[in-house]
Parts: C-alpha cells; sequence; structure tokens
C-alpha cells in the first residue's frame, strides 16, 4: 500500500479538497447564481445582512448533500474504506470553514492567520464581492487570478463587526491599521433595500447612506 493510499492520506486529501470546494461553491454557486438556488440565497442574505447566517439545519442539509456526492465518487476510484476516510476529512473542514467564517464576523483575530482571515474575507464583503472567495486559504483565489492583498479595508459602519469598534463607534486603536470605517451606524429603510439589491448583483454596499453601492465585482483599486 502507498502512502496515498493509507487513511491518514486520504483524510488530508479530504480536508484539502473542502478548500477547493470552499472556494468553487463560494464563487461559482453563491455568487456568479445571483440569487438562483438556495445556496446562494442564503449566501447573498448574508452579504445584504451580515449578521445573518443560514441556519443549523440548512448546513446539515448541505453536508450531507456534500457527502451524498463525495462519498460515492471516491467510492468508485478508491474504495469504501479510503472514501470513508476522505469524508471524513472533507465534512471536518468543512466543519472547521463553517465555525472560522462565523467568528471572522463575530470575534476578533487572536493571531496573525486571524488578522489575514479578518481582512481578507472582509475585503471580500464591503471592497469587491467577486474577489477572495477563499475564506480559511488564499490558495485556490491565487491559483485562479482572484486574490486581492486586502490592505485597509473601509467597512461601511452600520455593517462593521462588533469586535472592530468600541463603545463610542470608533474602530479600536489596535485595529486602526487595519480598517477605516464610513457612514452611518444604522441603515434606514431605504438603505436596507439598497443593500439587498447591491449583495444580490454583487455589488460592494455604499458607503454612505444614500450613495449608489460600489463597483461590482471589482477591486475598489481598479483590478
Ligand atoms: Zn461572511
Ligand atoms: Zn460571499
Amino acid at each position: 500500500m502507498t502512502i496515498i493510499q493509507s487513511r491518514g492520506a486520504a483524510v488530508l486529501i479530504g480536508a484539502a479538497s473542502w478548500t477547493a470546494a470552499e472556494y468553487g461553491l463560494h464563487r461559482f454557486l453563491m455568487h456568479e447564481l445571483r440569487g438562483r438556488g438556495l445556496a446562494s440565497v442564503e449566501h447573498l442574505k448574508h452579504h445584504a445582512d451580515v449578521t445573518y447566517f443560514s441556519p443549523a439545519s440548512k448546513k446539515l442539509a448541505s453536508a450531507a448533500a456534500t457527502t451524498a456526492l463525495a462519498y460515492p465518487a471516491t467510492a468508485a476510484l478508491a474504495g469504501r474504506r479510503w472514501a470513508g476516510a476522505f469524508t471524513v476529512g472533507l465534512l471536518s473542514m468543512y466543519f472547521g470553514y463553517e465555525v472560522a467564517h462565523r467568528r471572522t464576523h463575530t470575534h476578533p483575530p487572536r493571531n496573525r492567520y486571524g488578522r489575514w482571515a479578518r481582512r481578507n474575507h472582509l475585503h471580500h464583503h464591503f471592497g469587491a464581492p467577486m474577489r477572495n472567495f477563499g475564506v480559511t486559504s488564499a490558495v485556490w483565489d491565487k491559483a485562479f487570478g482572484t486574490y486581492d492583498d486586502p490592505g485597509v479595508v473601509t467597512v461601511p459602519r452600520r455593517m462593521a463587526p462588533v469586535w472592530l469598534l468600541d463603545e463610542t463607534g470608533a474602530v479600536k486603536a489596535e485595529f486602526a491599521d487595519d480598517y477605516l470605517t464610513k457612514g452611518a451606524a444604522r441603515a434606514d429603510a431605504s438603505q436596507v433595500d439598497r443593500d439587498r439589491v447591491a449583495a444580490f448583483t454583487n455589488a460592494a454596499p455604499a458607503l454612505e447612506l444614500g450613495m449608489d453601492a460600489g463597483p461590482k465585482g471589482g477591486s475598489p483599486r481598479g483590478r
């Protein structure tokens, strides 16, 4: 038995495969479809309102669908034992991704990787929704030419994560090199509508209330 046929390797290959699936699903199934299909609707609702996350029942359904596709395909190629281990690796990273994505929005970074992950994903939300599709890694964005170095991320204040701001509503000193905020702290009803339209056309949300949405898909730096 070669190393690659071992169950340990199958778990690692499954985990690595998740990073590719994360990129492909996020780019093509969620953004390119612009609200056609449940996965796209749920994800673009999260872009319109960054405090919205799909309920656990829908995530479990998507994990079951992933298993239903991945297990038979890999079992046909490499046998059931290998496919079982591969699926464990794939689903472990899927759940890891779900936790990491949510924490990006709800908890401050604790290390260099967490700092990068937040700037990377918040640039995707507020700078260029058709760039930086990877949440846990930049590998596939770099491979497919969709990676922007996040730089200083400008966040509409109404959408700022709670961890970013102090009690006066200003960016905390420790994050001042990474983020700027703009606009009002609360969205009025018409802005809620505009934010939804922006999200479902893959445009960045407007920085100020009443402004048109930002660039569609592209980077604010024109790349
Ligand atoms: Zn997000
Ligand atoms: Zn997205």
